[in-house]
């Protein structure tokens, strides 16, 4: 018997983690894959407090893992498949396992573009992560799809070594921060296509176009590249709540200030939760609060 679970091992259970072992709780945090979380998929983070110039995210999620080290955290890799959140028992691949309370910090997944080709392509040509794959892609074109503040990152990253990156984006106006906007309008190698969508992937057995409508002219065209990075924002992995816990519309789960669900003693922080504001350091200020409050309610319950 555990007296915290914490599922997921991003930013926010990780730091979930730091705070939970503190306060010498007895913690178990599983993790389908390797510690780290979503924001692996970036290369570099710049706006993390702390790191003038940025970090590299390994090493930063690395230095988060490093940290709760000590602190005698029962880490299991296995995958959750059911939740059962009045007993407070998880089951996954491995087992089944109770707990006192629950943190859910199973952040999001990336979003797809659900277009003919996508799925087909995945791993030949088609990519959603601009760290792992982005090497393949030294000295040839690239598009990369959307306009927020991770396309922003990973099209710096891209145009390292790519010969070009075209930024295809839905609207005439990026929604990424200004300061990345800037650094990408000085960047040669990056051009945009605005207002435009990509409509088709192409290729037989690897990517060599992708097909681009003009959504203002409604003309669609074919551009010739090796490579497509898809970053149209992301899905909570919260498919296992369903019925369980308040969702909203898209999945994330609802919370209260402490991180609180609508289920007394589960919590929810980061990623996978309702929020205005996703970032690393909102995902670690989640995960600090939603400890605090699981261990103020075990204190609570038991006196
Ligand atoms: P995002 O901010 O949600 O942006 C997604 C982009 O994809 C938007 O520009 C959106 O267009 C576009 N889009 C959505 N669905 C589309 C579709 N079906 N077809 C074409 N385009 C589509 O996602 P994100 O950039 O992954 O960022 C997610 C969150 O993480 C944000 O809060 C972001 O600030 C944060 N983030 C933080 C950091 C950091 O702190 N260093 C780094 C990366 C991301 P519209 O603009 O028209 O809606």
């Amino acid at each position: 018997m555990h007296e915290l679970i914490i599922i997921g091992a991003g930013p926010a259970g990780l730091t979930a983690a730091l705070y939970a072992g503190r306060y010498r709780l007895k913690t178990l945090l599983l993790e389908k894959m390797a510690p780290g979380g979503r924001i692996l998929m970036s290369e570099h983070i710049e706006n993390y407090p702390g790191f003038p110039g940025g970090i590299s995210t390994h090493e930063l999620m690395g230095r988060m893992e490093k940290q709760i080290k000590d602190l005698d955290i029962e880490i299991r890799t296995e995958e959750v498949q059911g939740i059962d959140c009045e007993s407070k028992t998880v089951k996954t691949d491995g087992g089944a396992y109770t707990a006192e309370a629950l943190i859910i910090s199973a952040g999001a997944a990336p979003r797809k573009l659900g277009v003919p080709g996508e799925e087909r392509l995945v791993g030949r040509g088609v990519s959603y992560c601009a760290t792992c794959d982005g090497p393949l892609y030294k000295d040839k074109d690239v598009v990369i799809v959307g306009g927020g503040d991770s396309v922003a990152e990973e099209a710096l990253y891209l145009a390292r070594f790519t010969k070009s990156v075209s930024i295809v984006h839905r609207r005439d106006k990026m929604r990424a921060s200004a300061i990345l906007q800037e650094k990408l309008s000085l960047n040669k190698k990056i051009n945009f296509i605005l207002n435009s969508i990509v409509t088709e992937i192409n290729g037989a057995e690897k990517l060599d176009s992708v097909s681009i409508k003009d959504v203002t002219s409604n003309t669609t065209r074919r551009l010739d590249c090796k490579g497509i990075f898809i970053y149209v924002g992301q899905d909570p992995e919260t498919a296992f709540l369903k019925g369980k816990l308040e969702l909203d519309q898209s999945g994330f789960i609802v919370t209260g200030e402490g991180m609180e669900t609508s289920q007394e003693g589960v919590f929810a922080c980061g990623d996978c939760r309702k929020k205005s504001f996703y970032q690393v350091i909102t995902a670690a200020a989640d995960g600090a609060i939603a400890a605090n409050s699981a261990n103020k309610y075990i204190a609570e319950k038991r006196t």
